[in-house]
């Protein structure tokens, strides 16, 4: 009975107008509320004269009002850009400008930077405040959703128009505006729906945590997916260990999405040992490889059931996962694993020709779903080298079936490293080394090597108070992995570069090495 995003609110109303759809600092939304706000949102932007596949740019922290924009805007057949709060200003004029947006929704903090932004751009975007603290003479979100009827425009909408404009992460190079339809959000309930999951049923007494940044899929995905299963859905305005710990307790949060480098902060917290789990039934992570240690660790503080997911805004998040009964703490070979495909889902394998490959086989993994994104915006000649005619995606990610059809990522295809001839994967030497007691966090490059061609060098942030010894983390990676796999040599940063999806930035920490030679 969902076809668009708009339907999420309508069907919830209808269905349970008074259970609470999102709480933010204090506000709860009933899905009836939920409903109405939407079509003022929906009203408002017809009234500003945007037409289907227009788009509107959301530049803030998380907040409620930012699903009420989302949802709102798709009933009015407009698309919604969320962009990162952390970008510098000339990211976010990069991005506002590249989609066009006609109007920018901007969160307090935010709002001398988009001033500056929309200044500069040709198509002057109008700028809305999401709060009314530093809005100036700007229209605050509020004002301008309430100044509107709240009854439904009933906006004709294909389910193949675009419903979002996610941007990926940036991780490998600039951001690439990806189109995802209505069907494409959608997908997620009607592959449930094909082979229901355990660890994906939701009821009523579902509370959901949305604790990563909305501009990325792991964020706004993970907000939909509680929204779609009519759950609450408590929005942390960034993320804050210790009040993750505080939602958890307070507001009950039963499951939770989270990027492995939260989840490291939020379980080294000493409080983190005290809390009473008894609410939380699973904690989602992926979006970026997952030491073995740390899913050990948060296994054991947490206690509840476990679930990797693999994905990534191209194909409108998850496309793999990984359930709680492959999580054995004794270490099975599973528990390395990303996962298996989602009800609907096809993976193959490919060699650089394009061909599948044995199981076992290392290549580039491809994918077909539902949820495959209709192109990259403005980028056709990008959207042809992902997408081939037979709707296969390639990931960009190296990887390998087993015989049992789980698939193990293998990082990047472009962060391999080939020392001798030998290709290396930095997931699996970083997995090695992040067990070294003295190391808090871990990345691994590959540094150019007279003699081997590229030499593997571990990036090491030391634990606070201790200066570790190169040779000994050495040691102790050739201890865990094949010697040609272990560092050649080790660096010492106080913090490793990551971006807002918590992934860590390679081509910062490889630069000054490659300087001149690439
Ligand atoms: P860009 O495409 O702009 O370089 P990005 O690929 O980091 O940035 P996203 O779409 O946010 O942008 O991230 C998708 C990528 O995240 C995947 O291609 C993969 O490399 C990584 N990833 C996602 N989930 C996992 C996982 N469970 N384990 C390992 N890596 C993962
Ligand atoms: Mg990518």
């Amino acid at each position: 009975r969902m076809r668009t995003l708009g339907d999420v609110a309508r069907y919830h109303a209808e269905a349970r107008p008074d259970a609470v759809a999102l709480v933010f600092e204090g506000r709860e939304t009933s899905f009836a509320d939920f409903d109405r706000h939407t079509n003022q949102v929906a009203n408002a932007l017809i009234a500003a004269g945007l037409k289907v596949g227009d788009r509107v740019a959301y530049v803030g922290k998380n907040s409620d009002h930012y699903f009420e924009l989302l949802i709102g805007a798709a009933k009015a057949g407009v698309v919604t850009t969320p962009i990162g709060w952390r970008l510098a200003a000339p990211e976010i004029a990069y991005i506002v400008g590249d989609s066009e947006a006609k109007l920018v929704f901007v969160g307090p903090e935010l709002i001398g930077h988009v001033e500056a932004v929309a200044a500069e751009l040709t198509h002057r975007p109008v700028v809305i405040a999401m709060e009314a603290e530093g809005a100036g003479e700007h229209r605050t979100f509020e004002a301008w959703r309430d100044a509107q009827p709240d009854t439904d425009p009933m906006t004709p909408i294909k389910t193949s128009d675009i419903a979002i404009q996610l941007y990926t992460s940036g991780t490998t190079g600039r951001p690439k505006g990806a189109m995802l339809t209505h069907d494409n959000m959608l997908a997620m309930r009607r592959e449930a729906a094909l082979r229901p999951l355990d660890w994906n049923q939701w009821g009523p007494d579902d509370v959901s945590l949305v604790a990563m940044p909305v501009a990325h899929i792991g964020g706004t995905g993970w907000g939909l997916v509680g929204l779609f299963n009519g759950a609450k859905g408590v929005v942390a305005r960034e993320f804050d260990p210790t009040k993750v710990l505080d939602f958890i307790e307070k507001d009950r949060v039963s499951k939770m999405f989270m990027v492995p480098a939260a989840l490291q902060i939020v379980v080294r917290l000493p409080r983190a040992r005290e809390v009473d789990y008894s609410r939380l039934s699973h904690i989602l992570y992926g979006a970026a490889p997952i030491p073995l240690d740390l899913l050990r660790e948060c296994m054991e503080v947490f206690g509840c059931g476990f679930v990797q997911q693999y994905g990534m805004t191209e194909t409108t998040g998850t496309v793999v996962y990984l359930p709680p009964e492959d999580h054995d703490p004794a270490g099975n070979t599973r528990m390395r694993a990303a996962g298996l495909p989602m009800p609907g889902v096809e993976i193959k394998v490919i060699d650089e020709a394009g061909n599948s490959v044995p199981a076992g086989t290392v290549g580039e993994v491809a994918i077909r779903s539902l949820a495959n994104m209709a192109g990259y915006w403005k980028l056709d000649e990008a959207t042809k080298k992902t997408i081939d005619a037979d709707g296969w995606l390639r990931t960009g990610d190296a990887g390998y079936l087993d015989e049992d059809g789980y698939l193990f990522i293998h990082d990047r295809v472009k962060d391999m490293i080939i020392s001798g001839g030998e290709n290396i994967y930095p997931a699996e030497v970083e997995s090695a080394v992040y067990g070294h007691p003295h190391v808090a966090e871990v990345a691994v490059i590959g540094v150019p090597d007279d003699k081997w061609g590229e030499a593997v060098k571990a990036v090491v942030a030391p634990k606070p108070g201790v200066t570790p010894d190169a040779a000994d983390i050495i040691a102790f990676a050739r201890s865990r992995i094949a010697g040609f796999k272990a560092p050649k040599s080790v660096d010492f940063v106080p913090a490793l570069p990551r971006n807002a999806s918590g992934k860590i930035l390679r081509r910062e920490l490889r630069a000054p090495y490659w300087e001149g030679r690439e």
